[in-house]
């Protein structure tokens, strides 16, 4: 059995890793790995400076981020059709894009 938190492994009969307070699995989840997440970007940013603020929120949040001032699709497989134009795009997980989105717009005043 292992701790699906800090990866400790137990032996049976134990079900809560005494540690992190959560029970235990049969088999570890593989790790995702940076290129399994589904990026989505965000709206695109008309400057490095809103960029930097952004990523700065970013991080602050724990949301994984990086950003893209020259565009290409083919990396990550993403529609571009609204971001023509673009200067800076930032990308989230898509797990994260409502957060994030939500962030921007205030950091923006748009809202
Ligand atoms: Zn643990």
């Amino acid at each position: 059995m292992y701790c699906p938190k800090c990866r400790t492994q137990y032996i049976e009969n134990i079900k809560e890793c005494s540690d992190c307070q959560v029970p235990l699995v049969e088999e570890l989840p593989e790790e995702t790995p940076l290129e399994k997440i589904k990026w989505v970007a965000l709206i695109p940013l008309a400057g490095e400076v809103y960029a930097e603020m952004v990523e700065e929120i970013l991080q602050k949040m724990d949301i994984p981020n990086f950003t893209k001032s020259d565009w290409a699709t083919s990396a990550f497989n993403i529609s571009s059709a609204n971001l023509v134009g673009a200067k800076v795009t930032i990308f989230v997980p898509e797990e994260n894009r409502d957060e994030a989105a939500q962030l921007i717009e205030e950091l923006l005043g748009n809202k």
